[in-house]
């Protein structure tokens, strides 16, 4: 699953980047012109005054969220996230403690990365292939050369000092996960028919980045991201278990039979689509 995920993140973060060099029709096949106030989404021009397709395009993100949600929890922090996919790629920080040299070079790493996440954001507003030539001879405007240097300073700031501190705090998409919720819900849970082989080695616990013991039962701050299966997978299997996890990923409560198609999810998905069909018909009209 480690790797899984590890690959996941790299797709993820490829397609990030490479968004706005891509060309449909001419045109980023995502971007924001600001100068010309139009929208380039895959190959369709959306114009200012008919900026109600972003609209239904963001009500539309909004129920796809819910509908994710309300399936499997909160696996888009642990698999997906910018935050997590981030502070992931930049782990090395852990080792902080390691010496002076260390920690300078890490903050400069950081420092190299947090600039390139700042021109990957603004590449969605200036045409990378703009960016770059003008960089190249030195002709950056002030205004872009200004937001390079605040994105890039939030950016260094966030992944030195912030971290994971971010998933459990302020993150407004943990506060409301809650409400989302079903007891039917995708979870991460420790399975008590399981827990007279926990030898409790806290290998779980020392893993964990958000410092849960989820084997104390679900908790709010927990981000998905599998660290402690993973790492209860190794103890049973140099325990001679078969490799089999104490914690696991369970539709429901452990020992509760899952389903994954309910009434809430039915109402939520219909509602989705009929929002995706309205949003496909519009951008249809508009090519
Ligand atoms: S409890 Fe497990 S899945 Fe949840 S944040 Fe901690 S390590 Fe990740
Ligand atoms: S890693 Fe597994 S065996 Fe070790 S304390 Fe956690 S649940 Fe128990």
């Amino acid at each position: 699953m480690r790797i899984k995920r590890k690959l996941v993140k790299l797709l993820w973060a490829a397609i990030i980047v490479s968004l706005p060099f891509l060309k449909i029709g001419g045109e980023s096949a995502i971007r924001f012109d600001i100068p010309l106030l139009t929208l380039y989404f895959f190959g369709t021009d959306i114009r200012i005054h008919e900026f109600f397709i972003v609209l239904i395009a963001a009500i539309f993100i909004c129920l796809l969220f819910i509908l994710i949600t309300l399936l499997f929890g909160r696996m888009w922090c642990g698999w997906l996230c910018p935050q997590t996919v981030l502070v992931d790629f930049t782990a090395f920080t852990d080792k902080f403690k390691k010496g002076f040299l260390y920690r300078l070079l890490s903050l400069f790493l950081i420092l190299l990365i947090s600039a390139v996440v700042g021109a990957n954001l603004i590449w969605y507003f200036v045409s990378p292939y703009e960016f770059f030539g003008h960089l190249l001879k030195w002709e950056i405007s002030q205004t872009i050369w200004r937001f390079w240097i605040v994105l890039t300073a939030i950016i260094f700031l966030n992944l030195v000092f912030i971290r994971r501190k971010f998933c459990v705090t302020v993150c407004p998409y943990s506060k409301l996960q809650s409400a989302m919720y079903d007891n039917k819900t995708l979870v991460i849970a420790f399975d008590p028919s399981k827990s007279d082989d926990c030898i409790k080695c806290m290998s779980c616990v020392k893993k964990c980045p958000v410092e849960i013991d989820i084997r104390q039962g679900l908790h709010q701050a927990c981000i998905y991201c599998g660290e402690c299966i993973d790492a209860c997978k190794d103890i049973m299997k140099r325990e001679g278990k078969d490799g089999d996890s104490l914690i696991n990923y369970f539709f429901g409560l452990p020992g509760e039979k899952g389903r994954i198609v309910r009434q809430g999810v039915v109402m939520v998905g219909f509602v989705t689509l009929a929002f995706l069909i309205f949003l496909i018909y519009l951008l249809l009209k508009e090519t």
